[in-house]
């Protein structure tokens, strides 16, 4: 059910345009919103959309992902075995701010009299840009056109280029350019998803100074003991006469730009700015980095950096871009605002992940603090099918990035009394930062999640390498952690249960026989043995070593073999239906149409205990097991288990629309495939949730890629084949999208009554659309009626 079903259908506020989103005027009821839907990043540093001026400001933000601060999570009642460290990343040095002032009045939007302001992030640039025209209260015309750029190339730079023009005087402009360190932190009171914050000052002060027009500052973390150092420089272009003095101190530093402006004559500040981070803290080393990545785009210059932007961007679209065209006679709901949002979050993808490269993706990306910075099983199950199959180097980084925390997440298994290995539910070092173990650790399906992903990865790309390498790993310790965790029930006939654990549902903890779970657990179990065996068999060499880092015995695989065919799927014949869990029929229903809107989401209205004793969802779980694992479903259990479920998932999760969209779609409820797609591909940009003012949601966004590939247009990849079966909804004339499969590029053109494959890339690929096998070669596209 869609729980704002009585509502009108999201729309959002911004002129439709296919490649941009633009703010035509100044609306502080929007501030904190805005300052994320123009946020700009590129995976390994991100900024909130602040305005240079430093004000309004709902959160200041600039983010590196994976720089964080550890603290000791306290509990009053403490069990064995809770994580032990809270880990926050941390709202790092502000080096956004250009302040304005013409004679001596300062610009600020909130009281400015502007006769024109306009603000748009181009998703084809990759800047964020802005025109405005203020009037002083003397009557001066002040034309301020800044850009604003985290570079894709170079994931150490971001530069800002602030122009300002007298139009109808002269007058004295000063502009102050700053770095401003220790910025506040989010500190969530009342919303347990935001970060918790800190109470006395995090960062220490480690180096500082100015060296001409270049500021450099550095700090250390006090308890992870990380470096940051962010260091900034400058240009100045103008044909009238100025002066300028640079100052800094540990958390302030200022470049000051005094100008003798001509009517007419622009005034260009061009900010660059660098920021590099390290795991320990040589701050004067971290400070040269910094300086180096200056050295190297000032070389470059503004122009020759925007034009590398312009390419990256253009070979992003080249690959991932989603061409969705309404069909104005099928409804009359605007369309185009579909194909904007959707292209701006595969936009926020990109900027959450590109250069995520020693680190995971963040729930909210680098747009906000909420979630302190975490990684989820979102990264594997919402966000890599799109990286895998359009940008598969990314992928592969992410996938290392995993197994670069398997040491801990076998010392955590240990923890838990395991044998194998337990990744985190939610990390960003390593180790585990879930405070809650209900609706964290007790997660387990994060191990599965990871393989699902790691054999999805190797299915599509043929990347041997990483299975038997980092992936073999994984397998080995995450069958061993299934293969101990659950047992052979003589209650169930002598079936494999797993007990005790949380699914993707959180409004449903620490149940047994969790569906999901068993059934990813026996993916799992399967890829493991098929794995071992295959290298055991046939790749001797990688054997050996996989021996020597796990001390694997291959008469381990039988367990692990005769525990997923003997895997307990709970199921309830009466009903017809899976069990999301046993004892999911013995809650009581809860009519979700008899809760007040206000009391959405459920999780901040209700006591868990109050929510864990019902029968309700807060996100798709048999449906997710359904879609991620169809082959394992007739068409007559997914009806059935999609109608049943429905009506209690409230959506309090972003990642449930999405999915709920995709299944609507294989049973044939395009009208309701269509709504949950509404909502998902609207979910940020129409505030949804109504929390986008903590940052994007990531996964979601991931999961509208998903909807739109293997809902409309029915791809399946099971056990690595590609299949299609169009169903685009009546609103859509036409959706076009490319693939990587196998170093191969494949377009699909979908309209209503047939679609197009063709091979822009490769010699030929054979996939399946609807029952018919088809080759398709490059310079031939294939042509079939829709199924
Ligand atoms: C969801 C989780 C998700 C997390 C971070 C929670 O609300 O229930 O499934 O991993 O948000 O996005």
């Amino acid at each position: 059910m869609i729980r704002h079903e009585t509502l009108n259908p999201p729309q959002h506020i911004y002129p439709i345009h296919p490649w941009k989103i633009i703010e035509t005027s100044f609306y502080p009821r929007f501030l904190a919103q805005t300052e994320t839907l123009f946020s700009v990043g590129n995976g390994y540093l991100g900024m909130r959309g602040n305005f240079e001026e430093g004000g309004p400001v709902d959160q200041s933000g600039t983010f590196i992902n994976g720089f964080h601060e550890t603290w000791p999570l306290v509990y009053s009642e403490k069990a064995y075995g809770f994580a032990k460290t809270g880990q926050t990343m941390l709202n790092v040095t502000d080096g956004k701010v250009l302040r304005l002032y013409v004679d001596e009045e300062p610009f600020n939007l909130s009281d400015a009299f502007l006769q024109l302001y306009c603000r748009t992030l181009d998703m084809q640039s990759g800047t964020l840009d802005r025109e405005l025209l203020w009037e002083t209260p003397s009557g001066k015309r002040v034309l301020i056109e800044t850009r604003r750029m985290v570079s894709f190339e170079h994931c150490h730079l971001a530069v800002i280029s602030y122009q300002v023009t007298l139009l109808n005087a002269e007058a004295s402009v000063v502009i102050s350019s700053e770095l401003i360190g220790n910025r506040q932190n989010q500190a969530g009171v009342e919303d347990p998803r935001q970060a918790r914050g800190f109470q006395a000052q995090v960062l220490e002060p480690q180096l500082w100074y100015a060296k001409e027009r270049r500021l450099a500052m550095s700090h250390r973390t006090l308890g992870s003991g990380m470096g940051l150092a962010c260091c900034a420089d400058h240009i100045v272009e103008t044909d009238c006469a100025f002066s300028w003095h640079s100052e800094c101190r540990e958390d302030y530093g200022k470049l000051v730009l005094s100008v003798e402006a001509r009517p007419k004559v622009p005034i260009r500040l061009v900010k660059f700015l660098a920021y590099h981070t390290a795991a320990s803290s040589p701050a004067r080393e971290l400070c040269d980095r910094a300086e180096w990545t200056l050295d190297q785009a000032m070389r470059k210059g503004l122009n020759t950096l925007l034009e590398e932007q312009r390419r990256f961007m253009a070979d992003f679209w080249r690959r991932s871009d989603l061409e969705l065209e309404g069909d104005p006679e099928a409804t009359s709901r605007p369309l185009g605002e579909i194909q904007q949002a959707m292209r701006w979050n595969l936009f926020q993808i990109l900027q959450a992940a590109a250069r995520a490269e020693r680190t995971g993706i963040p729930a909210k990306g680098l747009t906000g603090q909420t979630y302190e910075g975490h990684y989820f099983w979102d990264t594997e199950i919402y966000v890599l099918p799109f990286l895998t199959y359009t940008a598969p180097h990314i992928a592969r980084n992410l996938l290392r990035f995993r197994h670069g925390m398997l040491e801990q997440a076998r010392e955590r298994a240990r923890q838990l009394n395991q044998k194998g290995a337990l990744f985190p539910w939610r990390t960003v070092n390593g180790e585990e930062a879930s405070a809650y173990y209900a609706a964290g650790t007790a997660q387990y399906h994060i191990n599965a999640d990871i393989i699902y992903a790691l054999r999805k990865y190797v299915e599509i790309t043929d990347d041997k390498a990483l299975l038997f390498n980092e992936g073999a790993e994984m397998l080995v310790e995450t069958a061993r952690l299934w293969a101990d965790l659950g047992f052979f029930s003589q209650r169930h006939g002598g079936q494999f249960c797993i007990d005790g654990v949380t699914g993707p549902d959180e409004y449903n903890t620490v149940v047994n026989n969790n569906a999901f779970t068993n059934l990813m657990a026996q993916e799992n179990l399967r890829f493991a043995v098929q794995t071992v065996r295959l290298m055991h068999e046939n790749y001797p060499e990688h054997y050996e070593t996989l021996v020597h880092r796990t001390h694997l015995d291959i008469a381990e695989v039988e367990l692990w073999e005769k525990a997923a065919e003997n895997m307990y799927v709970p199921f309830d014949e009466k009903e017809g239906i899976h069990l999301q869990d046993d004892g999911f029929l013995d809650r009581k229903p809860w009519d979700l149409k008899k809760i007040p809107r206000s009391q959405f989401p459920l999780l901040l209205h209700f006591h868990p205990l109050v929510i864990y004793r019902h029968q309700v969802i807060k996100q798709a779980d048999v449906v997710l097991a359904m879609f991620l694992l169809g082959n394992r479903f007739t068409m007559e259990q997914k009806k059935r288990n999609f109608e049943y479920y429905d009506p209690f998932t409230t959506g309090d999760s972003s990642l449930s629309a999405c999915i709920q969209s995709i299944l609507a779609t294989e049973i044939g409820d395009t009208e309701r495939a269509m709504k949950y797609a509404r909502y998902a591909i609207l979910m940020d940009l129409a505030d949804v949730g109504g929390n986008v003012k903590d940052g994007c949601h990531i996964a979601s966004m991931g999961g509208t890629w998903m909807l739109v590939v293997y809902g409309f247009a029915g791809m399946r990849d099971y056990d690595g084949q590609l299949s299609f079966h169009p169903r685009l909804p009546r609103q859509f004339k036409r959706l076009r999208f490319p693939l990587h499969y196998r170093g191969k590029l494949l377009e699909v053109e979908i309209t209503r009554e047939a679609t197009v494959y063709e091979l822009r890339e490769g010699a030929e690929l054979s996939l399946v659309h609807g029952e018919e096998p088809l080759v398709v070669r490059k310079g031939e596209a294939v042509r079939r009626e829709n199924p």
